[in-house]
Order: structure tokens, then C-alpha cells, then sequence
């Protein structure tokens, strides 16, 4: 077979896809008689399959990436002027389009300093674990190195991530673990156990993360490791007093706070990043998906100049941070970044996706109004989750199979929703909606028409 001139007959690209391609998160078996799904095409929210179908993203690339939306000639044209020119140096030195972006990204963070490239969300916050484990070492006596991680969050893909994971799916069958990290509980207040709500709520379910320190031992622990908004896990959006208190408890017990904004982050949920929205000053803040919108591989973990100066000690030969990451020498990431940043800036998306969201929420409201099946609507920006139960006194949720069936049906109409991971037995019931941040009125009536037809046909 002459592999070099690829035909891209679409029965020819189908079918190498279902020889050769092992798709992420995916049952295989249905593809022996269903055709994969190939993607060739996307401008602004709207992508073509293979066979030509147009659809409405509402999932920024299935896992909430595409920020700016697809199409965009700028960052393409950026990327390609930048690798004809230097594609990549990694190791000790630095690049332009590197130091550019840290320059940019500083200044939306006040407080942080330093920035540190990788590739992808878990390797992102892999840094920031092996950080925290090497001040440990070197200004505790290695007994500071606990992590603690929260229930139903998710932080990444690989080993020592999947430590520090909240959800059974992502979780089961992928031991042993990494020791040293500690679950904290989840902060979900439709599904309070006593019946406390708003800012009680939230004093229970921080003062439960000052319990689980003052079991393990405050001088164990390092730092404490939370998505802004518990994204895959439910769309959790902590209530009023959370956030205060969670930043109250690691000053106390001299805790680093290392906030995840993998999902959260550049402009998701109307701010620059998600613990903007709730005043709280973190340590160290990893990011990835939106940084470069999908245009390029990036992910950035970023740390306060404190954190930062712990690893500078020319006295000691192993005090510096001996980590690297190859890729993190790529100079289409920064590239890419930049570009995207200024489109975000200059076409005033984040507050698009405050305005915006505040609609998507409304019609998500409207729809609950209609089908007793949504028990309870979050999000925050463009970012938001419908739960769907079977009642909504004893909130037992709707099947998985219907959830998918729902979505699946959305997908028949030319509209793609995602749904959450299953974060505890039985819990992947919430529907999903993350679309790119340029997403017009128009746009979102048309996801929330189709959702609207979907739940009547699945669920009546
Ligand atoms: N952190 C959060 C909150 C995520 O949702 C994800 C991925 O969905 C990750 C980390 C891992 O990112 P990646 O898949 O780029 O490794």
C-alpha cells in the first residue's frame, strides 16, 4: 500500500480510522457495524463531519477546549511564522513567543509570577505535585507531603493524577495508587445530606476539609488541590463562603493552594480564570485547554514568587526544580497562546461568556420549568450543567443510558452537548454545555431547542 498518498475518500479515511485508531474514552465494539464520527472542518462554533453534517458545537471540541472558536487564520498563520522560524528549543533555554505569553498571562494574574511549560492538563499538574513534594523535602524535612484532592474532581490522566482523582470512572481498575493523597469531601449543594444550604453549606463542606487536616496532621500535608468549578465531576459551582474559608484553612495550616483551571481557565466562566470570581488568592494555578484554544498543545503551571524563590538555593546542588518536559520547548504553544489571548481581549469574549451564560442559564431555567426531569441548573459563564433525575424529592438520578441516549439524540440534530463523567456510582446525570466564547443568543436557543426535543423523545 503506497501509505504516502492518503486518499481522503471518506469510506477510505472511515475505514482506516476503524482499523488503526484507538479513540480516547471509547468502547470499541459498536465501531465493527457504526462508523467512527470524523471531524474535518470548523468555523466559529460550527464544525462538518466526514459526510458533510453541520453542527453546533456546544462543547468547545468534545472536552471544552476551543475557546475562540474554530477557524481562526490568525493563530494559524502565527503558529506557522513561528515554527518556520524556530519551531522548538527545550532543555535550559528560553524562547520569545515563551517569554512573551508569561509576560501577558502575569498580567492577569496579580500575585503570581512564574510560569512553567507542558503539554497537557495532567502533566500540568504532575509539575505542581512534584513541586510541592520537593518543598517538602527541602523545608520540611520531607514530612509535608500530603496532597489533598477533592471528591468528584478531576485532575488528569496519568498515575499520579489519577491519585489525586475524585471520579469512580476516571479511577476504577487503574490501581494501586501513588500514596500521599488525601479525598476531601465534595462541595455540591444540591446534594447537601442535612438539608443545609447556601452559606451553612458551604461552612459544613469547607470546615470538612479542616477536619480531614486536622485528622491526617496539619504538618503533613503540602497543599490542597481544587478545580475553581468542579467541571467533569458536575458542574459544581461552590456556594457563597466557600472559597473564603478554603483560603482562611490554608493560610492557617501553611497549606499551598494549587488551583486547578484546566477547564476553568482563559475566560470560561467570564473571567480570565475561575478563582477570580470568587477573590481567592491561590499558590499555584495550573492551566491548559483554552490557554491555546486547541490550535496548539500548551499547558502552563504558574506559582507565586514565593513558591517559586524555595527552589533557589545555589548552596545546595539539588535545590533547583529538576524537572523538564520536552514539548514545554515547543514554540507553536506560546504561539498560539498569545494570539488567542489578544482575540479574547480584543473581542471583549469574556464578557461575552458572562452575558452569555447568564442566557444559557435562563433557557436551561426555561427547560426546567417544562420537564420534571431537571432537578437543578449551575454553571457560571459559559460553562453550565442541567442534573437530570427521576424525581425530584428523593433526586435519584436518570439512568446513564438515558443521559447518553439525550445526548445522542442532540448529536442526531446536528447539535453536540457533552454529559459529566460518572464521579460517584450512579452519578453521570448532569448535561453539559461549554461552548466556545464568541456563542451568540441565536446559537444557545438552538442547543437549548434541541435539548428541549431530546428530553421529550428520551425521557417524556
Ligand atoms: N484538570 C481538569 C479539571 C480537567 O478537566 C482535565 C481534563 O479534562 C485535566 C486536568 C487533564 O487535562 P489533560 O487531558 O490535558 O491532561
Amino acid at each position: 500500500m503506497d501509505t504516502l498518498s492518503f486518499s481522503n475518500d471518506p469510506e477510505h479515511v472511515v475505514e482506516a480510522d476503524r482499523a488503526h485508531v484507538w479513540h480516547h474514552l471509547s468502547q470499541h465494539k459498536p465501531y465493527e457495524t457504526v462508523d467512527p464520527r470524523i471531524i474535518v472542518e470548523g468555523k466559529g462554533l460550527r464544525v462538518w463531519d466526514i459526510k458533510g453534517k453541520e453542527h453546533i458545537d456546544a462543547v468547545s471540541g468534545g472536552v471544552w477546549t476551543v475557546n475562540v472558536g474554530y477557524g481562526r487564520e490568525r493563530i494559524g498563520k502565527a503558529i506557522a511564522d513561528q515554527v518556520t522560524k524556530m519551531c522548538f528549543f527545550g532543555g535550559t533555554m528560553g524562547t520569545i513567543p515563551g517569554a512573551q505569553f508569561s509576560e501577558m498571562l502575569i498580567d492577569k494574574m496579580p500575585g503570581l509570577d512564574r510560569v512553567y511549560y507542558a503539554n497537557s492538563g495532567s502533566e500540568a499538574n504532575e509539575k505542581a505535585f512534584k513541586m510541592v513534594r520537593q518543598i517538602s523535602h527541602k523545608h520540611h524535612g520531607g514530612k509535608k507531603h500530603k496532597i489533598l484532592y477533592r471528591e468528584r474532581d478531576y485532575h488528569g490522566t496519568t498515575i499520579a493524577t489519577l491519585s489525586a482523582g475524585g471520579q469512580e470512572e476516571r479511577n476504577a481498575q487503574y490501581g494501586p495508587f501513588t500514596p500521599g493523597f488525601v479525598a476531601v469531601p465534595h462541595c455540591l449543594e444540591y446534594r447537601s445530606q442535612d438539608g443545609s444550604v447556601g452559606e451553612e453549606y458551604a461552612e459544613k463542606a469547607a470546615q470538612a476539609i479542616e477536619d480531614v487536616i486536622l485528622a491526617e496532621g496539619a504538618d503533613t500535608i503540602g497543599s490542597l488541590c481544587l478545580e475553581p468549578i468542579t467541571a467533569g465531576g458536575g458542574i459544581i459551582v461552590p456556594p457563597k463562603g466557600y472559597w473564603d474559608r478554603v483560603q482562611e484553612i490554608c493560610k492557617k495550616y501553611d497549606i499551598l493552594l494549587h488551583i486547578d483551571e484546566v477547564v476553568c481557565g482563559v475566560g470560561r466562566t467570564g473571567t480570565w480564570f475561575g478563582y477570580q470570581q470568587f477573590g481567592v488568592q491561590p499558590d499555584i494555578v495550573t492551566m491548559a485547554k483554552g490557554v491555546a484554544s486547541g490550535y496548539a498543545a500548551i499547558s502552563c503551571c504558574v506559582t507565586t514568587n514565593a513558591v517559586f524563590e524555595m527552589f533557589k538555593d545555589d548552596t545546595d546542588r539539588m535545590s533547583y526544580f529538576r524537572d523538564i518536559s520536552t514539548f514545554g520547548g515547543c514554540t507553536a504553544g506560546p504561539a498560539a497562546a498569545i494570539e488567542n489571548m489578544k482575540i479574547i481581549e480584543e473581542e471583549g469574549l469574556l464578557a461575552n461568556s458572562t452575558a452569555m451564560g447568564v442566557h444559557l442559564k435562563d433557557n436551561l431555567h426555561g427547560l426546567m420549568e417544562k420537564h420534571r426531569w431537571i432537578g437543578d441548573v449551575r454553571g457560571m459563564g459559559l460553562f453550565a450543567g442541567a442534573e437530570l433525575v427521576t424525581d425530584r424529592q428523593t433526586k435519584e438520578p436518570v439512568d446513564e443510558k438515558q443521559v447518553a441516549a439525550i445526548v445522542a439524540d442532540c448529536m442526531a440534530q446536528g447539535i453536540v452537548i457533552g454529559a459529566t463523567n460518572r464521579s460517584l456510582p450512579g452519578f453521570n446525570n448532569t448535561l453539559l454545555f461549554a461552548p466556545a466564547l464568541i456563542a451568540t443568543k441565536d446559537d444557545l436557543d438552538q442547543v437549548t431547542d434541541a435539548v428541549d426535543q431530546a428530553i421529550t423523545r428520551v425521557l417524556g
